[in-house]
């Protein structure tokens, strides 16, 4: 005891020098909310300043001295106030430990009283600093407690109960490990009370809630790094793993188990952007939620589950329990309240699997994997699942072989127009020709339908359209210096081209530098217009008709806005797709036939692409469908093949 006693104002020091760091320390760092730094700021320098209180009280304690009058008195008031302030900062602290999101909305009340009661012990040391009610000096200028003083103890053993009850009471809005270490940080200044009856020339209240000031701060930090970790690894919608969550997850399963006894299944909820739309935004992350929380349910211990954010989750499942959980997502039902009422919703999702083959797999793969099979799922087969197939690997191999060469292959000019003949079938002459890109690079022939694909990822297909137009130019101008008599020549111009706000004066800069009429080019533009909105194609279409080169509209009837798109703008030519002439009902022949009624009607001339069989140029004939493209006539012909065409001229 006397050790203690006589290294008293050490030990006083010493915990003046960490709070004041502990302190600065709270001032740098970023916590999750600013009341809660500056709590923590509040309670790591009160408890400073308290300690160098302490020190000077206990220095200046029966100096007789003018200036030790003044300092003893300054140092006790400081003192009992900073015993005050800290129990006031500490409250301000479990106040942000359990009022927030999810939490309490308001302090409760036993904490506002606890405030009460530490502001009035405030309000007694400055009484008291006048009258000596709890605290004064003899003539010697030597410390006394006041008659008042064993009130200024119960308001604070008061305070450190009421925060307690309140700790216990509120426990389930505090982790628990801050709240273990709040109960021990409030139990001590009270035991510490208890014993400076006995200890009373040793400060062990004042030194415990130093202390307290010091395991609170550790355990605050303890406890945010927790939670950053945590929510470092967790979707906060559905409380499932996020993306580094499920990673983690994956690498502890690997050194558990074998991990080709897994696969893993990329899931895209299905229409969620109409769910959105008809039950509202906050339905949809409901919807999200119980879909995640549903499919979870249905895992076994050793299986993850995570989202990847959006509508996106990715699992990992033994490969024993994979059938039934691939039945399982095919309908995931769903309980959402509208209005009062609760309804359930089927929802569907597109997915893809990759079965883990490898033991050493690298994590992020058993993502990356999952999420190509279900990107080929929806965007390449249309279908709701698909594993990631060698086949599948190939084909993509292929068209990454091919992405990575076309650069080089529009450089050096390996991509040409390939000339497929239109004929007139009542004087069965040849009318025109659709330039068609062929590409031709190691004596091979590569049709449109492996690189135009390919192209159309960027903006790579834009380039291949201008450079076509221009050969096609280039061509029809080499043809009337020979004195051939070419026809009007369609060139395809990918939608994707309708991003550019000058596509029109390009395309008419390109037939004047080659210096032909603009009556030898016609534009033919696909029916879908999915990425830009109707007035750009309307305002390209008028463009060029104004330049004076006829468009055509391709690929007419496949679309889902057909009427509509003839409706906003007029055509010069409709062509109408292969599918519309196959005509194997009755009924279909009936819409084949209205529609080339409704081009004469609008004044748009109408032609028939695919067309294979000579009963079709018949009955195409009668409906009133006097130009003709297709393989009955002429498949796409390389140029000097045309030529000879052009030459002949008649069709027998
Ligand atoms: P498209 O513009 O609708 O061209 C008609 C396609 O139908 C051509 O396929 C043609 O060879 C084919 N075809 C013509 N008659 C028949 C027939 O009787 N039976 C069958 N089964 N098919 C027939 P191709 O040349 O493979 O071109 C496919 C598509 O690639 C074109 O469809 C067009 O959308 C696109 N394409 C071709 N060249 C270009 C180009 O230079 N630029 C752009 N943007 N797209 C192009
Ligand atoms: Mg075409
Ligand atoms: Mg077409």
């Amino acid at each position: 005891m006397e050790i203690l006693v006589q290294s008293q104002n050490d030990i006083l020091k010493i915990l003046a020098a960490v709070c004041l760091v502990l302190g600065c320390f709270s001032l740098i760092i970023r916590y999750r909310a600013h009341s809660m730094k500056y709590s923590l700021v509040g309670v790591e320098f009160g408890a400073a300043a308290l300690m160098i209180a302490d020190l000077f009280a206990q220095y200046y304690n029966g100096d007789g001295s003018r200036f030790g009058f003044y300092a003893v008195r300054t140092a006790c008031f400081f003192y009992y106030f900073l015993i005050n302030f800290e129990i006031l900062a500490f409250n301000r602290y479990i106040i942000c430990l359990i009022t927030g999101r999810g939490k309490l909305k308001e302090p409760p009340k036993g904490l506002k009283v606890c405030s009460l009661l530490s502001l009035s012990g405030i309000a007694l040391i400055a009484v008291s600093q006048f009258t000596g009610v709890c605290y004064t000096f003899d003539s010697s200028n030597v410390y006394r407690r006041g008659s008042l003083f064993f009130l200024f103890f119960l308001i604070t053993a008061a305070s450190f109960v009421f925060q307690l009850i309140n700790v216990v009471r509120f426990r389930k809005y505090i982790s628990s490990s801050i709240r273990s270490a709040l109960i021990v940080f409030m139990i001590l200044p009270v035991i510490s009370a208890v014993l400076r009856v006995f200890m009373r020339d040793f400060s062990i209240l004042n030194m415990s809630i130093a202390l307290t000031a010091i395991f609170q701060y550790i355990v605050a930090l303890v406890d945010q790094n927790n939670i950053l970790m945590k929510s470092a690894s967790t979707d906060a919608l559905t409380g499932l793993h996020n993306q580094y969550g499920f990673l983690a997850a994956v690498d502890r399963v690997k050194e558990q188990h074998d991990i080709r006894n897994y696969n893993t299944y990329y899931i895209d909820i299905a229409r969620m952007g109409q769910f959105n739309k008809r039950y509202g935004s906050d339905n949809g992350d409901l919807i999200i939620k119980e879909f995640g929380l549903n499919i979870a349910a249905q895992l076994e211990k050793d299986e993850i589950l995570g989202r990847l954010g959006g509508n996106f989750f990715i699992a990992l499942v033994n490969k024993d329990n994979s059938e039934q959980f691939l039945n399982y997502l095919r309908e995931v039902p769903v309980k959402i309240k509208i209005g009062d009422e609760i309804e359930t919703i089927n929802v569907s999702s597109v997915a893809g699997g990759y079965e883990i083959s490898d033991k050493h797999i690298v994590s992020e793969h058993v993502i990356g994997n999952a999420a190509l099979a279900a990107n080929i799922a929806k965007n390449v087969m249309k279908k709701p699942f698909t594993y990631l197939t060698q086949e599948i690997l190939e084909k993509i191999n292929e068209s990454r072989q091919l992405e990575e060469r076309i650069p080089s292959a529009l450089k050096d000019g390996e991509f040409l127009p390939y000339y497929q003949p239109k004929v007139d079938v009542d004087r069965m002459e040849l009318c025109g020709a659709e330039a068609l890109a062929r590409w031709e690079y190691d004596n091979l022939v590569v049709s449109p339908a492996k690189f135009i694909p390919v192209m159309e990822k960027d903006d790579s297909i834009c380039r291949l359209d201008f450079y076509i137009l221009d050969r096609v130019c280039k061509d029809v101008a080499g043809w009337i210096e020979q004195g051939l008599e070419p026809p009007c020549i369609s060139v395809n111009f990918s939608r994707r081209n309708l991003g550019n706000p000058v596509l029109a004066e390009e395309i008419h800069n390109v037939v004047v530098d080659n210096n032909i009429p603009e009556k030898y080019i016609q534009v033919e533009i696909t029916e879908t217009i999915d990425e830009y909105p109707l007035s750009y194609l309307k305002g390209v279409v008028e463009a060029l008709q104004g330049y004076g080169i006829n468009v055509a509209i391709d690929d007419f009837g496949t679309g889902s806005s057909s009427i509509n798109l003839l409706r906003e703008i007029s055509f010069d030519v409709l062509k109408i797709d292969r599918q519309f002439i196959e005509c194997r009902s009755e009924k279909e022949r009936k819409l084949l036939e209205h529609i080339i009624n409704i081009a004469h009607d609008i004044d748009s001339r109408v032609i028939a692409e695919g067309v294979e069989q000579m009963d079709q140029i018949k009955m195409l004939k009668d409906y009133g469908c006097g130009q003709i493209q297709g393989y009955v006539f002429d498949k796409p012909l390389k140029k000097s093949e045309f030529e000879e065409r052009m030459k002949r001229k008649k069709y027998g």
